[in-house]
């Protein structure tokens, strides 16, 4: 057990994150390899609440999935900071093989789908709803599979009531669903909230991630366009053609439009998806190598 951050070694840097700093350490007594990410609370006057990080925290403990990274311990330093010791993903996150590997195979981007639509399964089956789902909190490990990773800005049905303030601290809403953006608009009335339609989100979240990879770049705007906050707001919930590759099969068109769905009472729900033919291909390989 690691209770202490005396017992580990930082060997590297392994990313930043709004909220913090992920280092790849060795626990000393075992000789393991983990990943360490550290949320300093005090001096963070940014965006992490010492409520947003005890509500990553309790996530974590609470979850146990092949889908998501593993958590094997939580603990605070005497300075303040709040330490995950996590299961290290080797091949780094999508976002960063994306960059190098400029696009993915349908076999591939298929065997990432299946695995963050088990994922999902699974928070959404605990009532989490992941709340941002996008290519830098997808980890790959040394066999090429992905996991879902941080639970930054994930809310628990029934747990603390503050939705979704999340979006616009954390820099981007290109992964969010319309009605998470324009909830006025489409989030289909006052009869719904958050907890309504967050689920579906995740859907859409996905759906964008897995037309990523098969473009290769941000794929609800093109690829000259200025990202500012309302072009992106516009293609979200206005954005109507969606730029599929000509190769692309009809399984994976129609499995990335069921996610992609603007209305989100309409749009495809985790059983639908994963017994949809694009997950259920038998291939040779769809593990990312
Ligand atoms: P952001 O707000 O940008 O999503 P964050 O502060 O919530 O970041 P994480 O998403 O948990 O932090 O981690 C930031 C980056 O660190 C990841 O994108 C990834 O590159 C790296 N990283 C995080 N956890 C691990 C891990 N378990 N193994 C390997 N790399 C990791
Ligand atoms: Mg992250």
């Amino acid at each position: 057990d690691i209770e202490n951050l005396s017992d580990l070694k930082k060997l590297a840097v392994l990313g930043l994150g709004n909220g913090g700093v992920v280092y790849k350490v060795s626990h000393q007594k075992t000789n393991s390899i983990y990943a360490l990410k550290l949320l300093r609370l005090d001096h963070n006057a940014a965006f992490i609440s010492h409520q947003a990080a005890a509500r990553e925290a309790e996530i974590l403990k609470r979850v146990d999935s092949q889908f998501i990274v593993k958590c094997h311990a939580v603990f605070y330093t005497l300075e303040g900071e709040l330490c995950f010791v996590m299961e290290h993903m080797e091949g780094g996150s999508l976002f960063d093989v994306l960059r190098v590997r400029g696009k993915f195979s349908e076999d591939v981007i298929s065997g990432i789908a299946l695995r963050v639509l088990k994922g999902l399964q699974y928070l959404h089956g605990m009532q989490i709803i992941h709340g941002d789902i996008k290519p830098s909190n997808l980890l790959i490990n040394a066999k090429g599979e992905v996991k879902i990773a941080d639970f930054g800005v994930s809310r628990i049905v029934g747990g603390t009531p503050a939705p979704c303030e999340a979006c616009m601290g954390t820099g981007t809403c290109a992964y969010m669903s319309p009605e998470r953006v324009d909830s006025e608009r489409w989030s289909g009335g006052a009869d719904y909230d958050y907890y309504d339609y967050g689920f579906a989100g995740d859907v859409w979240s996905l759906g964008v991630v897995i037309l990523e990879c098969s473009v290769g770049h941000y794929p609800l705007i093109g690829m000259g366009e200025k990202p500012d906050l309302v072009a992106l707001i516009c293609a979200i919930c206005f954005g109507e053609t969606l730029e599929i590759p000509e190769t692309a099969s009809p399984e994976f068109r129609s499995f990335v439009k069921t996610c992609l769905e603007k209305d989100w009472r309409k749009r495809g729900s985790l059983d639908k998806l994963l017994a949809h033919p694009f997950v259920n291909r038998t291939t040779s390989s769809n593990v990312i190598i």
